[in-house]
Parts: structure tokens; sequence; C-alpha cells
């Protein structure tokens, strides 16, 4: 294994007649892939590098109490069709927590900031219609032709990277709006013409989604799921999920066991760890890896095919910031807001007001700053010091009592990208043909000798928990599949088959 010393070298743990399923990561592929595994009687080990459970679902709490308030610093909510999630969220008892999310466009009062000012949501038409017109080379468009350019402008500009913010500007420029113009979308216009639906355009016209360029199309799903009105949270935290998926494991779960190198042979893997500042190795029957790509580049991987090593190398990663601010109080709310999200600009891109979970008393949580590309790129270079000056900066003129000395009780921030455990946010698969698309998930969750692999990356909705959910069951499959006879219950489906269908429950969720 390179210059990280022999096997012969260090301790060597394992032997040959153990069957153990040895699970890499234990984020929520990492997880569910032990508790599916462990439910077929299959023998289940997990070993994660770090401290904490859960990876890219992470609770942060300012305070030990209950009640303290919290900031969700990877994913947040949960779309209403991802049905792996929602399933375990009932199966884990959870579903009683499910509360509606409310994203950008969600509250009429946030802000929307615009080349010069800023302005509140509500009084967002005129000024993104304006703004539009400046660029285009006639003043003919119906509209609603206009509302809908003006609509698309404001959540690609809030949510996405610069490069697809400019792709959208040309775009609508040569042929989106032209394209729109022919349809009849007087029946998407809101409140008196102070809002759209630009989400019951794009269901009622799929078409238009060709009329968008590759790069925007491939990204125009996640932005149309990011500000949809069926999106969920748990209340009480995200990591609710991790924790109740983790107790229901009774197989071992070791933290602090960090993978440093994987060697495939014939009949067995060899999993490099460093453990307590010391470099053991494992010996396996069989992994299942879900650690990130990004984070397997980085070390030697012995016995792998020429193939494995390309997808592993290819697999587009794109950085997420988040900063948080912990506030003596709710300020906002008095400024009328109560929930959803502003489209902030500048490095900040997105606000969100997330409501308050446990007692007022303890304070409010601002997600002051959400970023993904080279926004996030940016803010995830700058020290932790520089990066709240830099947030606060930039919204102060927007939300001037965040200067307010004693405002700002605490702040924390994570950028994903600088994270040596996902070294980026999640993996994209932006401007790719859907068919290459296919076939690079394919070759990514493909096993290398018996190396099986899972994680959003290997998945159909990467970037997504569900995903993530979904690349378990199938790595779990694909083992079970090739496992010998009476080592695993022969079930044919080894997912959820004793679920009743709890779908229904979502019907209703309270706001
Ligand atoms: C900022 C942000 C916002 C998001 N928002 C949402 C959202 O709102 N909704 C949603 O559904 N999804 C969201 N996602 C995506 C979602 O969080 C991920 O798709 C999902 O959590 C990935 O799970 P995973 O198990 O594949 O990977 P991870 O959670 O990354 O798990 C991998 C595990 O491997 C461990 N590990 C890494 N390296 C090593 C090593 N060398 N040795 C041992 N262990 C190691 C890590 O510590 C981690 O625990 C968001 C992600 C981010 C970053």
């Amino acid at each position: 294994m390179g210059n990280r010393g022999s096997p012969a070298a260090t301790p060597v743990l394992g032997s040959n007649g153990d069957r153990t399923v040895v699970v890499l990561g234990a984020g929520v592929a990492g997880l569910s892939a032990a508790y599916e595994l462990q439910r077929l009687g299959v023998p289940v080990e997990v070993l994660e590098g770090t401290r904490r459970l859960g990876g890219r679902i992470y609770t942060f709490h300012f305070g030990d109490s209950p009640d303290a308030p919290f900031a969700e610093l990877g994913a947040m909510r949960i779309p209403a069709g991802h049905s792996n999630t929602l399933r375990y969220i009932a199966e884990l008892g959870l579903a009683d927590e499910l509360r509606s999310f409310h994203s950008l466009l969600a509250d009429k009062n946030a802000f929307l900031r615009t080349a010069e000012t800023y302005v509140r949501m509500h009084d967002a038409a005129r000024q993104l219609i304006g703004e539009l017109r400046e660029g285009l080379s006639h003043d003919g468009y119906h509209p609603e032709t206009l509302m809908f350019g003006a609509w698309l402008t404001l959540v690609v500009d809030a949510i996405a990277p610069p490069g697809q913010r400019h792709d959208l500007r040309r775009d609508l420029r040569t042929r989106l709006l032209d394209h729109v113009e022919r349809l009849n979308l007087a029946p998407f216009v809101r409140d008196n013409g102070s809002a759209f639906d630009l989400h019951g355009v794009f269901a009622a016209h799929p078409a238009l989604r060709e009329a968008c360029g590759g790069p925007l199309r491939g990204f125009l799903d996640d932005i149309l799921l990011e500000t949809s009105t069926e999106l969920f949270r748990l209340r009480g935290g995200m990591d609710q999920l991790v924790r109740r998926l983790a107790r229901r494991i009774q197989s071992p779960i070791r933290r602090h066991h960090e993978v440093i190198g994987l060697e495939s042979r014939p009949d067995e893997v060899l999993v490099h760890l460093r453990v307590a500042g010391q470099h053991v190795v494992r010996r396996c029957a069989q992994v299942l890896c879900t650690l990130p790509f990004p984070v397997l580049r980085g070390m030697p991987l012995d016995g792998f095919g020429d193939d494995k090593l390309d997808v592993i190398h290819q697999v587009q990663y794109v950085p997420a910031t988040k900063v948080a601010l912990h506030c003596r109080e709710a300020f906002w709310q008095r400024e009328g807001i109560n929930g959803g999200a502003s489209s902030s600009g500048g490095r900040v891109r997105q606000t969100y007001y997330p409501p308050i979970d446990g007692d007022p008393a303890h304070g409010a949580v601002l997600l002051a700053s959400y970023s993904v590309g080279e926004d996030a790129e940016l803010l995830g270079r700058m020290s932790a010091a520089a990066r709240y000056a830099a947030v606060l900066a930039d919204l102060a003129p927007m939300h001037p009592q965040l200067l307010r000395p004693g405002m700002v009780l605490n702040a924390r921030s994570l950028a994903w990208g600088q994270l040596p455990w996902s070294g980026g946010g999640c993996s994209v698969q932006w401007g790719l043909d859907p068919a290459v698309a296919d076939e690079q998930r394919r070759r990514a969750q493909e096993p290398e000798g018996r190396i099986y692999f899972a994680g959003e990356h290997c998945s159909s909705r990467p970037a997504w928990i569900d995903g993530a959910i979904e690349s378990a069951f199938d790595a779990v499959s694909r083992m079970v599949m090739r496992m010998p006879a009476g080592l695993a219950d022969p079930e044919p489906d080894p997912v959820h088959a004793d679920v009743p269908d709890v779908l229904p429950v979502y019907a209703k969720v309270p706001g």
C-alpha cells in the first residue's frame, strides 16, 4: 500500500472465515445498508472516520438544552415524492415530526436582492421584469411571458452557481421566451400579477425543459424541487433520522476508524485504517463502501480496474457552504417575515428563516447563507471568522438588526467542499446527456471484486438523502444475490417487504 506501510508490518484484524460485511461510512447510505443487511440476518459492522454519525445530515445545536436552537448544516428538506426517505421516517416513528418546509417564494415579505437594492418578494415582479427587459432585443412579449422569464431568473439567481445563472440569461434571450410566447400562461399568473406559478408551467408543459440549454436543463429539476411547496422538514432536526437508524443497528458502529486505503483481492478485501493514530488492516470477506468519491481519490486503491478508477475520478462534485447565525431573537418576524427564504445575492445567495422548534428564550437561528458552486468555494476558502464577516457585511443592508450589539450570539458554518470527509457538497450530473449520466451511475455502482458501492453519487437521485437510501437498497440487493445460500434470509425483495403503505400519512402534515 504505497508509503502507508506494508500490511505485514501492521496489525491485521479479521479472519478468513469471517463473513461479516464491513460498511465504510456512517452517513445515511452506510447506516441504511447496515440496517437492511441486519434485517436479513447478515453479520455487519460499520466503520466511520469521524466522531459524528450522519455525514451530510448534520444538525448543529447551539447549546446542550433539548430546547436549544439548531441549524441544519447539511440536508434540511424532504420532497414529498422522496418515498425512500419518507418510508424510513414512518418506520422509525418520526412521521409525527414531519412539518411543511417553507422555501424560497413561500413568504412574500422575504427579500429579493436586485441589481441596485432590495425589494420584498411581493414587489419583485415589476423590478425583475424591468431588469429582464433591459437584456432583450425587442419589447413585444406578452406580460405573462415576461413574468415567466422574471420568475425563472429569480429562482435560478438565488440557487444556481454563476455558470447556470449566465446560461439562463442566454437561453431566455435566444430561445426560451420565444418558445414560451406561444403558450397560454395566463392561468399561471397569481395575486394580481405579483406572483407566478413557475412549477405549474413546467408541470403543464414538460417540453419546455428541452428549450433550456444542457447545463441549465440538468439543474432545473433540482431548482424546481428546492422551491416546491411540497417539501417537509423534521421538527427537532434532521439528525433524528440518523440517530433512530443507528439505534436500530445492533451490530458495531465504530467511530474514529478512518479508511486510508483499500486493496481488492480475488477472495478478500483489505481495508487499511487509521485508528487511534495506528495503521491497522481489516481483512474482510465483503465491503460496502459509501465514502464519497473525492475521499477515495485521495487514497491508494490497489487492485482496482481502470474503469472503476476512471469513474471514481470522473464524477463531478460541487462545493456547498452554509453559514448559520444564532440570534438573540427572531428579529425578522417583526419585519413580517415568518419563514421561507430571501434571495440575498452577493456572496450570501440564499438566506433562510427557519421556524423555532424549541423555547424562543434560547434565541433563534438564521441560516444566513446557503451557497453552492463557485460562490460556496469563495466562502469556503475563507477562514471561519472572515466568512462570518463577509456574510454579515452582505446581509446587513437588508437586515440592519444583525449589527445591533448582542443580536448575534454565536455562529457556525460548514464548507463541505473543504471538508476532507466529503470533499464536496454533493455529486452532480450537470450538463451530462441523460444516457451518459445513467451510464456513469452504472459504473459508479459497479462492484470492484468484493467491494460494493453506495452513496448519493451511486443513485438516480444524486444530492438527495433519498438517493443515498436508494443506493443502499440497490447495493444490498446486489450483495445478497451473490451471497452463499443460508447467509442471508432469502427474501426476494430485501427492502421493506414488511412495511405497510405509509405514504398517505404525509397528506396530514401540519404547517
Ligand atoms: C449543504 C447540503 C445541503 C443538502 N440539502 C439536502 C436537502 O435539503 N435534502 C436532501 O434530501 N439532501 C440534501 N443534501 C444531500 C444529502 O445530505 C446527501 O445526499 C446525503 O446525506 C449523502 O449521504 P451518503 O451516506 O451518501 O454520504 P455521507 O453523508 O457523506 O456519508 C459518508 C460517510 O463517510 C464518512 N467518511 C468519509 N471519509 C471517510 C474515511 N476516510 N474513513 C471513514 N469514514 C469516512 C463520512 O464522515 C460520512 O459519515 C444536502 C447536502 C449538503 C452538503
